[in-house]
Formats: C-alpha cells, sequence, structure tokens
C-alpha cells in the first residue's frame, strides 16, 4: 500500500528569520541562527537543501507524496521550490493570513504562479471568523484554481513558539468548525480540510462535516486535544468520524516538521494500531493512508 502524508510543515529558513525577529528584534541571518541553535534543532540551509533532506527521510519510511506546508505567511516561494524540485513527491500548501491586505494577490499567485494547491488559514492566530467576507473571497480563489483551503480549528500550539517562549496570540474562539462550514457550504468543489479532527472541538467539526461533504479531516499530530474530553481514546475519535464523515472524509498525516526528529513513525503505527483495533476492511485503510490524498490532489502537478 502507497502511503501519502497531507500534513507535514516546510520549516525553512525564512520561517526561522521570522521567529528570530520576533524573539530577537533584528532582523536577517543571525537571528534564525540563534533561534535555530536555542531550539536544538537542525539548520535548514537553502528550499533545495531542505526539500533534499526531506525526500530522504520520506525514502527512509516508504512515504510517497506529502502536504507540504509553508508554515509563515510570505514564505510561498520556499515550498514552491521544493514542489518544483520534487513534483512527484510533494503537494505545496501555504500559510495565508486572510486578514492582510495582500491575502488575495498572495492566493492568486501561489495558485496561478507558484504551482501551489491548498491555502492554510490559522484563524485563532490571525484573529477573523471563518464566516468573514475576506474567507470568502479565498475559497473563491480556490474555487476558480482547483485548489484546497485546509483551515485550523480548535486548539492551537506551536511548538516553536512555545519552546523559543513567543508569545502566544492566538484566540482560540477563532476556530470554530461551524463557523468554517458556514462558507464551506457555499462552495462544494473546494475541498477544505480540517486538521487534527477539528483539534478539541470535535463535535462541532462533526457536525460541521455531516452538513458539508466537502469537509475532511486529517488525522495529524499526537491529538492530544483529546486530553480535554474526559474519557475520550483517540480509537473512539477515528470510530465516531468514521460514522459520521465516512471512510472517504479521512486523510492520514502526521504533523511532522523540524528535522533531526525528521518523519513521525509513531503516529504512523499508532494510527494503524486503532484502524486494526477497529477491523476496519483494508480498502477503508488505503482511502486514509493513501487513496483520499490522491482524489483530492492527483497525480503530480
Ligand atoms: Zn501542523
Amino acid at each position: 500500500m502507497t502511503l501519502n502524508d497531507a500534513h507535514c510543515h516546510f520549516l525553512s529558513s525564512p520561517f526561522y528569520e521570522a521567529l528570530g525577529r520576533e524573539k530577537y528584534g533584528a532582523d536577517g541571518h543571525t537571528t534564525a541562527e540563534r533561534a535555530i541553535e536555542e531550539l536544538g534543532w537542525e539548520a535548514p540551509g537553502t528550499a533545495e537543501a531542505l526539500a533534499a533532506r526531506w525526500i530522504a527521510e520520506l525514502d527512509r519510511s516508504h512515504v510517497s507524496r506529502v502536504g507540504l506546508i509553508a508554515s509563515v505567511p510570505g514564505d510561498e516561494e520556499s515550498v514552491a521550490a521544493a514542489v518544483g524540485r520534487y513534483p512527484t513527491r510533494f503537494v505545496g500548501f501555504f500559510a495565508l493570513n486572510a486578514a492582510a491586505a495582500d491575502a488575495e494577490d498572495r492566493a492568486r499567485r501561489a495558485f496561478a504562479e507558484l504551482g501551489l494547491r491548498c491555502i492554510c488559514l490559522f484563524p485563532a492566530m490571525h484573529r477573523y471568523r471563518l464566516d468573514d467576507e475576506r474567507v470568502a473571497r479565498l475559497f473563491e480563489i480556490a474555487a476558480a484554481h482547483g485548489g484546497a483551503i485546509f483551515a485550523h480549528c480548535g486548539y492551537l500550539s506551536i511548538e516553536a513558539r512555545a519552546k523559543l517562549g513567543l508569545r502566544s496570540t492566538v484566540d482560540v474562539r477563532f476556530g470554530d468548525p461551524l463557523a468554517l462550514a458556514a462558507t464551506a457550504a457555499s462552495f462544494p468543489t473546494v475541498p477544505v480540510i480540517v486538521p487534527h479532527f477539528g483539534g478539541g472541538f470535535f463535535r462541532e467539526a462533526l457536525m460541521a462535516a455531516e452538513s458539508c461533504p466537502n469537509i475532511l479531516f486529517d488525522t495529524s499530530s499526537s491529538n492530544n486535544w483529546i486530553r480535554f474530553v474526559p474519557g475520550l481514546t483517540l480509537t473512539e475519535v477515528f470510530r465516531r468520524a468514521l460514522a459520521i464523515a465516512g471512510a472517504n472524509r479521512l486523510l492520514f498525516g502526521t504533523d511532522s516538521s523540524f528535522f533531526p526528529r525528521g518523519w513521525r513513525r509513531v503516529i504512523h503505527g499508532a494510527q494503524q494500531t486503532i484502524l486494526h483495533e477497529l477491523g476496519v476492511e483494508s480498502d477503508v485503510s488505503e482511502k486514509i493512508f493513501s487513496g483520499n490524498f490522491e482524489r483530492i490532489f492527483g497525480g503530480a502537478s
């Protein structure tokens, strides 16, 4: 069975520069280096070098294709360079602040010129509602270019920011799956990915998926939001998501990000075990680990 991972972060040099600027005030490479050193992570080098690092890592774990996220707004070029070099392996996703004045121009350019395929929204971080007009305009642009939307809902913690002690600007109330459903319903051709089963707004995410057939969940990360719900297990989350959204609307993901940790095998292993426990048929597993990603993102662009 081929294996596709719908959720990996491309932590490029511009990503660390943005963090370093925020933490140390100055700009340029020295601040990126300081941030990387403080994190104890591996320096990414150029986008091409980081892309090659990823490919070697994915080959080792027999991962075929990944949704690769430019994880800070304005970093579309880094992921575009990675996709340009390995078009059969990477599908380009990009973080975009829907409240920024240049959001629409950036979205158009990313789809039309850079060959990226999915806008990633973090409404809790950038503080806008998912039923805002500005979000609807990004959906329109995605629809016109055959693109997808990823909308982070629920609890949000960014590992690099937390480790560097950067102030959290997150207001979780903006990450409401029901507000997302209100917009997604008007754009039935746009695949809408809600990562981590709604990140704690699980009930709302299920209701959103029930009302919008174009909403999918990604299964990524350790899903430790389940600790907010007494007694809930990840096995039960999968059982319920399969019952309501169905096998065609779950996308396997790991939320892998930095090196040397690399691709998170343990997430894959844990989710395989859960699906085995649930006794799902092999065609269900095939859809989750591979087929649904292929349906949405087609062959290589
Ligand atoms: Zn993530």
